[in-house]
């Protein structure tokens, strides 16, 4: 989850290291820290609480002039937030490390290192590499090698980079369970934990893979596997837009990503889509068998990509008529599971370094289903690496820790997916598909004129700000997009919010209602709209406040405790990817007002790399 930026150049690197830090800021963390060789071979360390700016602030007021230096920024997972649990940790005045995971056995390695007379200054598991790297390097032939053996006595999930500053030519770096990424530079070489980190120096990567070591000199660069073989890592260009950690004229990225969902759609669709049909072999090599073939799919995901797999399910069974079962993560890969025949496995995930989707990826590989494809938005991650499939969602780098463009594309994707599925199964006629294909076509417009809706919405949030609570509620695959709605309230807002089945609400919820509970309804005109009704006089007959969100032909009229938001008909396939925007609108408007952290809310961070 944190972030990691190390450098071995001739030019001082300070500057690099904190622009790279400020790339990764977004994700949200606690404490950022560097520490460099200086000129003099001294080893400096500068730690600060807070965000990258406590830290700039202090490096302006004490320069530290050096070639060779690492950084990190922190989202504690053991051991409060504080300068002295942040990184960069030391063992000696030699030994420099930074750490992006959780080490599971720290407390016994501790024990075994207090034993041999390491003292301990912080709380955090990193601590323990430090040490024991120093003690492995007492006898190894050089850094790298005690790396390998330090790592090889880690378990639970790393991304390590470490220097000694009694030879500052080289950093040496380890990958398992957390991701890093190796820049190349001319004369000059570089590690992150996300290129993104990285681009204003190089758009040449090297992607590390489980169980890699890596030593990073200047101008060399020296893998070794899993089995202590050398090995070479093949170099990709970065295909990523430079501005992609610019928020242009929005003032938060939330509010750029809301609003770049019709270009997101677009570049989803680009290449997928003829006018007519969806072109299969779009979809990957080899993509035509295996969904001619599909007889089930699990879904597995989290947060909000589980949101996603939930409303795509709804399009699975009724469109293509493929059995669907949709599960989170961290459950599923903790449970024993049966596998059905034909089954494929298809991960979602923003930036395909989830570390429970991972896991579950890992497990459910060697549990015999018929393909893994993952639905995801950074090319090169883990996810798409380790699935035989990717569809890439082209959303464009995603920075607001609450994700818009990334649902939204992900359910594009699966709507192509699921019409290419019931299209080779012949369970989708020409006619169809036309339909879907047609209704696809339009929603970047469609998700256009939901935005003109934002100042509508933004009057409204006004009503929601001073509540402690909100229900929301849909049928069908509105009912996803009511947990989607709910999910982004309680991120940015900190305001406790539930989504429930319309249908489900007598059967508890109903007994929270009051004048005091706003009840968000999503009210598209389709075939259940009438059994939602019901439910809206449900709310109404016990004095709730109600907000509904209406096809402009469902025939809801405003009264006393119930105010219509009145939107276009849409076509009703692409109508749950229509309703989110609105939803997305209200929790932006509503954290707004409120005040909060909107880009990176308190406790959350983007890319969630531990279980
Ligand atoms: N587990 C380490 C700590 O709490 C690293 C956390 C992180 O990935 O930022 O310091």
């Amino acid at each position: 989850m944190c972030g990691i930026v190390g450098a071995v150049a001739q030019r001082d690197v300070s500057d690099i290291l904190l622009e790279g830090l400020k790339r990764l800021e977004y994700r949200g963390y606690d404490s950022a820290g560097v520490a460099i060789v200086n000129s003099d071979n001294e080893l400096i360390r500068l730690r600060r609480l807070g965000k990258v700016n406590a830290l700039s602030e202090g490096l302006s007021a004490a320069p530290i002039a050096g070639g060779t230096g690492i950084a990190h920024t922190r989202w504690a997972t053991h051991g409060e937030p504080s300068e002295i649990n942040a990184h960069p940790h030391m063992s000696g005045n030699d030994i420099a490390i930074v750490h992006n995971g959780i080490i599971e056995n720290y407390e016994s390695l501790r024990d075994t290192l207090r034993n041999r007379g390491y003292q301990f200054t912080s709380q955090t598991d990193t601590e323990v590499i430090g040490h024991l790297l120093e003690w492995e390097l007492r006898q190894s032939e050089n850094l790298q090698e005690a790396l390998q053996k330090t790592a090889q006595q880690l378990q639970g999930a790393y991304g390590t980079v470490a220097m000694d500053r009694r030879d500052p030519s080289r950093l040496v770096v380890a990958r398992s369970g957390s991701p890093l990424v190796i820049g190349l530079g001319i004369g000059e070489n570089f590690i992150a934990s996300d290129q993104l980190a990285l681009l204003n120096v190089t758009r040449r990567f090297m992607f590390l893979e489980e169980g890699d070591v890596a030593e990073i000199t200047r101008h060399s660069v020296t893998v070794f596997d899993i089995n202590g073989d050398q090995v070479s890592r093949e170099i990709h260009e970065s295909q990523i837009e430079h501005d992609a950690g610019d928020k242009g004229k929005y003032r938060h990225f939330m509010q750029k990503e809301i609003f770049e969902q019709p270009s997101a759609l677009t570049n989803v669709m680009e290449g997928r889509l003829s006018k007519n049909s969806v072109l299969v072999e779009s979809i990957g090599t080899g993509a035509k068998e295996i969904l001619s073939k599909v007889e089930h799919i699990q879904i597995i995901a989290c947060g909000t990509s589980y949101n996603s797999g939930m409303t795509a399910r709804y399009w699975f069974e009724a469109l293509a008529g493929v059995s669907c079962d949709v599960e989170i993560a961290s459950e599923f890969r903790y449970r024993e599971f049966v596998v059905r025949p034909n089954s494929l496995l298809l991960t979602l995930s923003q930036s395909g370094e989830t570390a429970d989707t991972l896991a579950a990826l890992r497990l459910a590989k060697q549990k015999g289903y018929m393909s893994a494809m993952t639905i995801c938005n950074v090319s090169g991650s883990s996810l798409v690496r380790e699935s035989d499939l990717a569809f890439m969602t082209r959303a464009g780098t995603e920075i607001g820790v609450a994700s818009t463009k990334a649902f939204t594309t992900q359910l594009a994707a699966m709507l192509m997916l699921v019409t290419a599925i019931g299209k080779e199964q012949g369970k989708i006629n020409r006619q169809q598909e036309e339909n879907i294909v047609k209704a696809l076509h339009s929603l970047p417009s469609d998700i256009s004129k939901a935005l003109t809706f934002d100042s509508e919405i933004e009057q409204l949030a006004i009503d929601f700000a001073d509540k402690q609570h909100t229900l929301f509620l849909g049928r069908g695959e509105y009912y996803p997009i009511a947990m989607e709605a709910s999910l982004k309230l309680k991120e940015i807002s900190y305001i406790h919010a539930e989504a429930y089945a319309a249908g489900e609400l007598k059967h508890g919820p109903l007994a929270l209602v009051d004048a005091d509970m706003p009840v968000v309804v999503i009210a598209p005109s389709n075939d259940l709209l009438e059994k939602l009704k019901s439910n809206v006089e449900e709310v109404r007959a016990r004095g709730g406040l109600l907000y509904v969100f209406a096809d402009e032909n469902s025939g809801f009229e405003a009264c006393d405790g119930m105010k219509i938001i009145s939107l276009p008909h849409v076509d009703d396939i692409i109508a749950p990817i229509f309703y989110t925007i609105p939803m997305q609108l209200l929790s932006y408007h509503v954290a707004l007002i409120k005040g909060t952290d909107v880009d990176q809310p308190r406790n959350l961070a983007k890319a969630v790399t531990v279980e």
